[in-house]
């Protein structure tokens, strides 16, 4: 089955300097002749899609191994649209947001955590995978667990079948939640093997992905959910240390008249306390007063907690990392460097990513990949394209296709492309605008074709190019 693919890896060089702030824009060449020198230039990235979430792990990577304690697992929601995720979070978060109950109604964060059996589990707050990947196009990586939501009356629809490459994209284990149970005309025999066809075997058939039958809206089977993301956080044993260097990503932030800049974090390592001073991407603040997911004041917040602060100085946004400085003129001090490193390199000529610089990034044992997305405008071409690419793949270079869809190019598809460096294939199908005007600013690249034989023939020839560097 295609689709299928193993957790994205970067290297760590590519993580140090996109940290110091220098900026790779690194982009597969492909053979173009009939693009100018100047129209190919224009067309690479200005700015590559930043990476910090390697910064994040890489930080806890260095930490001593006997400090390294269990966090809470970070949770997602994904799955089309009407499924039942909003209703599954409110569920989960034992309020009726959806309902418009008065006084029931606690401020949306962003996040929130939940205790189970006197473990806590983080839930991100805003479902669907446009919100998923846009954190991750800006290089936060804050999931652990995906719970793609499945209506078991209606069973994987388009949006279930991006969410799931959304998901494997970023590496993530996906759990099943069977929702709408309780419907007449559910049928999860018939939704299993769906998702047997997407790759997603599920457990009771002898394969790894586990389908938790639930109703968000008649509290049948939530615990059951709840209890089996323990279960695969207990497997996978997600770590860090609360002694460390204190850094996480920005959840949601906005500007509120009265109270300035609020920011929900998510601490990734380290304790973050009140009184801190952090450094945000290009902004600076001294934490002035912090609070949990419901609004109590706290003092101080470890790994996978998320908090509302107050006091930077201006909005930072979804998806940039904070990481705390040791005093507010260091804060300044890194904003400073930040702030001219931008300036020249908006002046520096835009520099395109050569051969020679993506091997060296693919140096180090770890496998060479091709990111692929390919669109096709009927099931019928889309299945031998994605085989034919595929089969490009040889020992030394993998054609990975994140994605394989019918329909237009779309925005998600971009976003995707963004968060894991991948380029799109549009097989006779359109782009819709918000897609072109995303990818126009991300530098993404989409290429269209109307016949295979000439698809493949340029997918090979990049292959090429990247097994045999030209100068
Ligand atoms: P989202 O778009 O995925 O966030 O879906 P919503 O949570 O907004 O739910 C869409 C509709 O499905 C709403 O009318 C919900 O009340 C309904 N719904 C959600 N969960 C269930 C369920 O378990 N059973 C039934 N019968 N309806 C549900």
């Amino acid at each position: 089955q295609y689709g299928i693919m193993a957790p994205i890896t970067h290297s760590i060089d590519h993580d140090t300097a996109v940290i110091l702030g220098e900026e790779l824009g690194i982009a597969v060449k492909w053979p173009e002749p009939e693009k100018s020198e100047t129209e190919e230039a224009e067309s690479q990235p200005e700015q590559q899609p930043q990476t910090p979430h390697n910064f994040v792990q890489r930080i806890i990577s260095q930490e001593k191994e006997s400090d390294l304690v269990e966090r809470p697992p970070v949770v997602a929601v994904l799955g089309h649209v009407d499924h039942g995720k909003t209703t599954l979070l409110d569920r989960i978060r034992n309020t009726n947001v959806a309902e418009g109950e008065a006084g029931g109604i606690t401020q949306r964060t962003g996040a929130y955590q939940v205790t189970v059996n006197g473990r806590k589990i983080t839930f991100l707050d805003t479902p669907g995978h446009e919100a998923f990947t846009a954190m991750r196009a800006r290089g936060a990586q804050v999931t652990d667990i995906v719970v793609l939501v499945v209506a078991a009356d209606d069973g994987v629809m388009p949006q279930t079948r991006e969410a799931i490459s959304h998901a494997r994209a970023a590496g993530v284990t996906i759990i099943v939640a069977l929702n709408k149970i309780d419907k007449a005309n559910a049928n999860p025999q018939r939704v299993m093997e769906e998702l047997a066809q997407e790759g997603l075997q599920p457990e009771e058939w002898g394969g790894d992905t586990i389908v938790v039958p639930v109703s968000a809206l008649n509290n049948i089977g939530i615990d059951e959910l709840l209890e089996n993301i323990l279960v695969v956080a207990e497997v996978e044993e997600y770590k860090a240390n609360p002694k460390g260097r204190c850094v996480g990503t920005v959840i949601e932030a906005e500007l509120d008249k009265h109270r300035g800049v609020t920011a929900t974090l998510l601490v990734q390592n380290g304790t973050l306390k009140r009184g801190d001073t952090i450094v945000v991407d290009t902004t600076w603040g001294r934490i002035k007063a912090m609070f949990d997911f419901e609004g109590k004041p706290i003092k101080e917040a470890g790994p996978s907690t998320p908090v509302v602060i107050l006091g930077l100085q201006e909005l930072p946004k979804a998806g940039d990392i904070f990481e705390r400085v040791k005093n507010d003129r260091e804060a300044k001090r890194i904003v400073q460097e930040r702030l001219l490193e931008r300036e020249q390199a908006a002046q520096a000529p835009k520099r395109q990513m050569s051969l020679d610089e993506l091997f060296a990034r693919f140096e180090g044992g770890e496998t060479k990949t091709l990111n692929l997305i390919v669109r096709a405008d009927m099931q019928g071409t889309l299945e031998p394209i994605v085989k034919s690419l595929e089969d490009l793949s040889n020992d030394e270079i993998t054609v990975k296709i994140l994605q394989a869809a019918i329909g237009d190019i779309s925005e998600s598809d971009v976003m995707l492309a963004e968060a894991s460096d991948a380029v799109i294939i549009g097989f006779s199908v359109g782009v819709d605008r918000a897609a072109q005007v995303r990818a126009e600013q991300s530098g993404v690249e989409i290429r269209h074709y109307d016949v295979i034989y000439k698809m493949i023939e340029d997918v090979e020839a990049a292959i090429t190019g990247m097994l045999e560097p030209v100068y």
